[in-house]
């Protein structure tokens, strides 16, 4: 009897193992599966991963454990700059894309939690093909237009070598867009020219706000929830008013001396988007919106022309205005319904 018992309790221990193995097997399997093939071995400096994974649930559960998993199978690491993640709310199916970067290679894995449902995409990401309107296409079929455009604009800069911070941005707005890229030179400015002195901290208010502000929540650690950054839109006749790329306000505030210092700052859309980037600025809203592909293609292209200019902000950014910042002026600045600009005279009407 007692012999019997053991046996009965191992066999439980056997089929719970036994599941609990089967349900990483399916995924360690695709990944295994995907690197064959894309013809890669484990550790190939070649080969990325973009996931996912840490921000997506299955089954109700987290799902962090599979950063190890795919860390040992493909020999990607955080560390190695090459295991790269994308936001995602946790509602979304987990993605796993495996990328190599000599042939612009990549293998999509989707999984809702169901193991006889792994959806595994081969498909070529290369960032050049991206921006002809037929291959735009071609992949927004393949992939879905959000995880598309986030796959290819994500990896490929990786694979031009984009610096780690500015793919920390990326990976918080889920794809990199020009606009993003414009967030990381007004910060790269910010810091040269207006480092924090002792007792110090800065406020920024994104008014009116694009993709930039993600890239500023990033890098400088402002939040809404810390009430560091203020985000105001404008309407159409108060942006009329004022000059053409007007980006935000930073102010510098001393708490204890309760008194800062503010600037005003200007994104030349002109020369990034017209002059590098070689687009026309009315391809950006074109007919019919994101069903056109020139919507995705002129981003994309813009993206890849920026890339070189990350370290010199000051080819696009300028300041407009430099004023002191009271107490009252701050309250002001950050209140609802008050157009900031018009708090520092910059505009007067609206
Ligand atoms: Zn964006």
């Amino acid at each position: 009897m007692k012999r019997l018992v053991t046996i009965f309790s191992l066999l439980i221990f056997l089929s719970i193992t036994i599941s609990g193995i089967a349900f990483s097997n399916n995924i360690t399997i695709a990944i295994k599966e995907g690197m064959k093939t894309l013809n890669i071995k484990k550790s190939d400096p070649n080969l990325s991963v973009l996931t996912n994974v840490s921000y997506v649930k299955l089954n109700g559960k987290t799902t962090e454990k599979y950063v190890d998993l795919i860390q040992e199978i493909t020999g990607c690491s955080i560390g190695k700059g090459n295991l790269l993640f994308f936001h995602r709310p946790t509602s979304y199916p987990l993605k796993i894309v495996l990328f190599r970067k000599d042939t612009k290679d990549s293998v999509v894995i989707t999984y809702k939690g169901n193991d006889q449902d792994i959806k595994m995409v081969k498909i070529n990401i290369d960032g050049e093909k991206a921006t002809i309107p037929k291959y735009w296409k071609k992949l927004e079929a393949s992939l879905g237009r959000s995880d598309a455009f986030s796959i290819v604009t994500i990896l490929n800069a990786w694979e031009k070598g984009a610096p780690y911070d500015f793919l920390k941005c990326c990976e918080f707005h889920n794809h990199l867009c020009p606009g993003v890229t414009s967030g990381y030179f007004i910060v790269s400015y910010i810091l040269k020219k207006y480092p924090l002195k002792k007792g110090e901290k800065y406020i920024f208010i994104a008014c009116p706000p694009w993709c930039k502000d993600d890239a500023i929540q990033i890098l400088l650690d402002l939040t809404p929830g810390k009430r560091s950054l203020f985000v105001k839109q404008l309407s159409s006749i108060q942006k009329k008013d004022l000059p053409e790329g007007i980006a935000g306000i930073l102010v510098k505030w001393n708490n204890k001396e309760k008194k800062g210092k503010g600037v005003v700052f200007q994104f030349n859309r002109k020369k990034a988007y017209e002059e590098i980037g070689g687009v026309k600025i009315r391809d950006f809203k074109p007919k019919g919106g994101k069903s056109n592909p020139l919507f995705w293609t002129t981003r994309i292209k813009v993206d890849w022309a920026l890339m070189p200019y990350l370290n010199k902000p000051e080819m696009f950014i300028s300041t407009i205005k430099e004023f002191n910042v009271t107490y009252d002026k701050l309250i002001k600045l950050t209140l609802a319904g008050v157009n900031p600009y018009n708090v520092i005279g910059l505009t007067s009407k609206h």
